[in-house]
């Protein structure tokens, strides 16, 4: 996808702090943290939300909470406790249409959900 700033940040052509990397997927940091750790995991394959994913792409999705895990224990978070949040449309506030979670920790994240 021409126009996706994470599909520009996988191939290399906007500069991103990278955590981890492997095939199928991308962890950097995010440009503007919500919390002390804020991580972004990304698929490498373009799909715009959840409500996008097919069949073929539960595996990636899966993986992607499995280095979610590793991240959150190298990054020192694992046992003070963490949050990872796909926001999904609209009322989610979702921004960037390329699938992703929010990993985040470091701090006591406070209530899960507030309305507006
Ligand atoms: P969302 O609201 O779930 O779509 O969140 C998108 C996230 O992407 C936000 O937290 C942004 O700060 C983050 N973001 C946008 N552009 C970049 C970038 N170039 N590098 C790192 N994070 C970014
Ligand atoms: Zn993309």
């Amino acid at each position: 996808m021409s126009d996706c700033i994470f599909c520009k940040i996988i191939e290399g052509s906007v500069p991103s702090k990278k955590v981890y990397e492997d095939e199928r997927i991308l962890a950097f940091h995010d440009i503007q943290p919500a919390a002390p750790v804020h991580i972004l995991l990304i698929p490498k394959k373009h799909f715009a939300s959840m409500n996008d994913a097919g069949d073929e792409d539960w595996p990636v999705i899966g993986h992607l909470h499995q280095a979610a895990q590793q991240i959150a224990r190298e990054q020192g978070i694992a046992e003070s406790g963490y949050r990872l949040i796909n926001n999904c449309g609209p009322h989610s506030g979702q921004v960037v249409f390329h699938l992703h979670y929010h990993l985040l920790g470091g701090a006591n994240l406070g209530p899960l959900c507030t309305t507006s």
